[in-house]
């Protein structure tokens, strides 16, 4: 059975999933594992379709210290006790840079363009990075695809993908880039089969999850959203503030004397839901206490996002259709019915009680702009990148880029 490996790998854990390659280019996912607690508690556990559990581990801190190492173990268990050997692995990168608008199949030098990125996104970039690393020096002959969050946004006009900065800072890399590209994707991919008309329309896609972001969607082409160099902007998050204005930035660095990294830490980890809340980066925790600040983190996750929505609406001078998706969007009906009250100008009205079934089609039959609930699956995505760079017959030229 060919089989095509998916990594997803973070700052403290990398996610792995494995499909098979079915009839006429079918995937089907045959299990899903993590390595995580690196640094505290390693552990690899994974599951297969149905959730069985096919493995539960501990391992000492020592024995895997870091994200390459997570790899190996999650490789040697897949390989020498599953007899999995994939014919490919797609890997989740965050940022493709300026030039990456599609996958690419993965070499040293795309390595080395790869880390040149490195400090447009130092959470994650590196991460990513370094199992595709060690792959690459222990199965050089084992293709690897790239997959990028940014690619699925390279199509944007100049007026959406600048900052009124210098331009010698736009020709060095300081766009509007936009991430949960693979996100986003994969809903412009599945709209048509839901529904055919609106997916060649405008559409707003809400991906609402511990990062949180915003899409416009044109006859399913990305046009504007609310995220922009890093992932820092846009929408309030799980620990990120979203939008601030850059005068808050030089506040903290001129009057409270917090150097460049400390600022990182306070914008990456110490804000959003988490910091505003001072209770919870989670939202099932925060809509569970009865705190007035809980109630005023939530008060202001949903009037940001009906903001960003007018943003968006005008960005496509119109709207036939809004989407949500992600862990807040696919799970919390109580949000989506707060948003859906920040839209009633635009005509949208939900069927209560469609919503708290979590169905597909959440509005009601009077609503002027239907909205969905679409899960959206980035694994996959990967998993179709990859298998379509395979099929395109590139292996014979490994340094060509492919459409995939
Ligand atoms: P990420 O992939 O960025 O970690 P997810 O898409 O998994 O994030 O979303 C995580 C967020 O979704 C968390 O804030 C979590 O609280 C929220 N979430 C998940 N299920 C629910 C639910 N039933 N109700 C409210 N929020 C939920």
């Amino acid at each position: 059975m060919d089989t095509i490996l998916v990594v997803d790998a973070g700052p403290s854990c990398v996610k792995f999933q494995v499909y098979s390659v079915e009839g006429e280019g079918r995937l089907r996912q045959q299990l899903k594992g993590r390595v995580d607690g690196l640094g505290s508690g390693p552990r690899l556990r994974a599951s297969g379709p149905g959730g069985n559990p096919l493995a539960h581990r501990a391992y000492p801190i020592e024995a895997v210290p870091d994200v390459a190492a997570g790899m190996d173990i999650a490789g040697a268990w897949l390989r020498d006790e599953l007899r999995i050997d994939p014919i490919a692995i797609g890997h989740r990168v965050v940022h493709g840079g300026p030039d990456h608008d599609r996958s690419v199949l993965i070499d040293h030098g795309v390595v080395a363009r790869l880390e040149r990125f490195t400090a447009l996104a130092p959470l994650h970039q590196p991460h990513n990075l370094a199992p595709i690393r060690s792959i690459l020096a222990r199965f050089p002959m084992l293709p690897q695809v790239a997959c990028f969050d940014t690619a699925f946004h390279r199509t944007r006009a100049a007026v959406a993908d600048h900052y009124a900065i210098p331009h010698r800072l736009y020709a060095e890399g300081v766009r509007r880039y936009g991430f949960h590209g693979l996100s986003y994707e994969w809903i412009a991919k599945t709209l048509p089969r839901i529904a055919p008309k609106i997916a060649a329309g405008r559409v707003i896609v809400a991906h609402l999850g511990s990062e949180a972001s915003m899409c416009a969607l044109s006859g399913g082409r990305s046009v504007e959203g609310t995220m922009g160099f890093t992932a820092l902007d846009g929408l309030p998050m799980g620990t990120g503030p979203g939008q601030i204005d850059a005068g808050v930035v030089l506040y903290l660095i001129s009057e409270k004397g917090m150097s460049a990294s400390k600022v990182h830490d306070f914008l990456y980890r110490d804000c959003g839901l988490k910091g505003f809340s001072g209770i919870s980066n989670d939202m099932r925790e925060l809509e569970a206490s009865e705190d007035a600040s809980a109630k005023l983190a939530i008060d202001y996750f949903v009037y940001r996002v009906g903001l960003n929505a007018g943003m968006l609406a005008a960005a496509l001078q119109g709207l036939d259709a809004f989407v949500f998706t992600a862990g807040i969007g696919e799970n919390s009906a109580s949000i989506r019915a707060r948003v859906a009250e920040q839209l009633a100008w635009l005509g949208v009205k939900l069927d209560a009680a469609e919503n708290v079934r979590h169905s597909q089609l959440i509005s009601s039959s009077a609503s002027l702009i239907p909205v969905y609930v679409v899960s959206s699956d980035e694994g996959l995505m990967i998993a179709r990148h990859t298998l379509a760079l395979l099929m395109d017959g590139n292996l014979k030229n490994p340094r060509h880029e492919s459409a995939s």
